[in-house]
């Protein structure tokens, strides 16, 4: 038997090591020169920067993938867990730092905000609950199949269907749970985890602060890049022949059921055929000619980003791993993401220094700064006036918070525009998670991880069922592993 894949994104690799393990072998096609889609590393200038992701959560879906090919997976991948997760600058003056452990953090919210140790722990419970009520029904399983339903999870998470909270908006939730309109925000940043908006979205993503605080944010040793390094090396070992340069030109369909994949020009047959790529564009570039669904294609795209790659020929010993400037008002910077579609003149600054961790990141004396803010996903703006715009209202609040003349010190810069993204990864718009969940159907919106109308078609990535985000994507590929040992679909 034989499977092809179209896209060596994380999901695409993940489900390329489970098929091979199921005995399947396995094609990979990949339009870039190399893998990892959206997880992505260059060196410029003496500084390392990680493109994509910089925040690992949930590694034990990296590891399994090892274990079940009968590998240990130190031998591929290390990790180390983080005592500080993010420190918080408000405009204000007020910082905060976020400890991992979650009575640390909670004294540090009550020190800093007056809040209630009682009121954050109390958040962090309930996230916790909710994860463990929504996980094995909503994330792990697809949510597309009746056979889904019959066990007694989904029956308990359907009993308290009420917990999951879609009804109301993250932000509302929030703000009944905080009297601090310091840590409403904290919080209310969570929805970013997913390119939503938490005025839009449900609070059913207060399950998020869970994976961070509870389960634990982790680095890679070596950097995110890491976590496509390991797993292709996993999948070559397991027999997976990957081929990069090589885009897909079509999905091959002969009597309802996918045949193989157009490449060169040629065609090259399967049993099987999984698209990593983004969904959307599977379907109007890939599957032209079949029925397009429609419904689930016109969601609304989830935000992109727009990051400044800058190599800083000075330390910043109050900075951390992660840190995160805070506009002075939230609403309008998402009045103006999701409605005006454009960036606010004092957007969120989120800064990742990897080199904070991983000294040889950067040159001795110097700094690796990621620095991203959120942007809407490509409609057409101009986006070398919002770079230029941009540029100088980061340059000047990241002065003024910090104390310290930034621009002179900028001795290297590259530029990620939503742009870039699309161009670089297929990815429709820009999008950084397929479509936003700023609705409380959202979940059920997304595309399913296989094909209704054509057999031996199947879905993964972070377009598609459970959603975008390392693990996530990581779920997807196992959905889609189960799907096709079962064959149910
Ligand atoms: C700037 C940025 C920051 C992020 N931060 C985080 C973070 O901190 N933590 C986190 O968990 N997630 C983060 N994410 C999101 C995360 O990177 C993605 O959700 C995840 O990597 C998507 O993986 P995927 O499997 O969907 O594939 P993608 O990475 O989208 O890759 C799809 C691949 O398919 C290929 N492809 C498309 N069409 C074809 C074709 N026709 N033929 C052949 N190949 C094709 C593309 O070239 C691409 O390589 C971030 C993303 C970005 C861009």
């Amino acid at each position: 038997m034989k499977a092809i894949i179209i896209g060596s994104g994380i999901a695409g690799i993940a489900t390329a090591i489970r098929l091979s393990h199921q005995g399947f072998a396995v094609h990979v096609y990949e339009s870039a020169n190399g893998p990892g889609g959206k997880i992505n590393e260059f060196v410029q200038d003496g500084f390392r920067f990680d493109a994509g992701p910089s925040l690992l959560t949930l590694p034990s879906l990296i590891d399994e993938l090892f274990t079940l090919c009968g590998k240990r997976p130190e031998d591929y991948f290390r990790y180390v867990r983080l005592s500080k997760i993010n420190k918080y600058f408000f405009e204000d003056g007020t910082t905060l730092e976020a400890s991992a452990d979650v009575n640390a953090f909670a004294e540090e919210v009550n020190k800093v905000t007056g809040e209630p140790l009682v009121h954050v722990l109390n958040y962090l419970k309930k996230s916790e609950s909710l994860y463990r009520l929504t996980a094995p029904v909503f994330l792990k399983q697809s949510l597309h199949l009746a056979s889904s339903y019959l066990n007694w999870p989904a029956w308990k998470a359907f009993l308290q269907l009420y917990k999951l909270d879609a009804s109301t908006s993250l932000h509302t939730r929030n703000e009944h749970s905080f009297q601090s309109e310091k840590v409403v925000q904290l919080f209310d940043r969570y929805a970013t985890y997913n390119g939503s908006d938490p005025f839009l979205a449900p609070a059913t993503l207060k399950v998020i602060p869970h994976l961070e605080f509870n389960t634990g944010a982790y680095f890679p040793v070596g950097g995110m890049y890491q976590v496509i390094h390991s797993l292709c090396k996993l999948a070559t070992e397991m027999g997976v022949t990957f081929h990069f340069n090589t885009p897909v030109e079509k999905i091959l369909i002969h009597n309802k059921s996918a045949a193989g994949v157009l490449v060169n020009k040629k065609e090259d047959t399967a049993d099987v055929v999984v698209s990593n790529a983004d969904v959307k564009n599977t379907y109007k570039k890939l599957l032209p000619d079949e029925k397009q669904p429609g419904k689930i294609l016109s969601q609304v795209p989830s935000t992109s980003a727009l990051v400044f790659y800058w190599g800083i020929n000075k330390t910043f010993p109050n900075l951390e791993l992660h840190n995160i400037f805070f506009s002075a008002d939230y609403k309008r910077e998402f009045d103006y993401l999701t409605n005006k579609r454009q960036v606010c003149n004092d957007p969120t600054i989120y800064v990742n220094i990897s080199s904070k961790v991983q000294a040889a990141d950067a040159p001795a004396g110097c700094e690796n700064w990621f620095t991203m803010i959120n942007a809407p996903y490509d409609s057409g703006q101009d986006w070398k006036k919002i770079v230029s715009e941009s540029r100088s209202a980061i340059i000047e609040k990241l002065s003024r918070m910090l104390n310290s003349t930034i621009r002179p010190h900028i001795v290297s810069e590259s530029i990620l525009t939503p742009q870039d993204i699309e161009n670089r990864t297929a990815s429709y718009l820009g999008a950084l998670y397929g479509s936003s969940s700023n609705n409380r159907f959202a979940a059920f919106l997304r595309h399913k991880n296989f094909s209704s109308g054509i057999r031996n078609l199947y879905f993964c990535g972070g377009s598609v069922h459970p959603g975008g985000g390392i693990p996530l994507c990581l779920l997807s590929a196992s959905i889609v592993s189960d799907l096709v040992r079962k064959r149910k679909v």
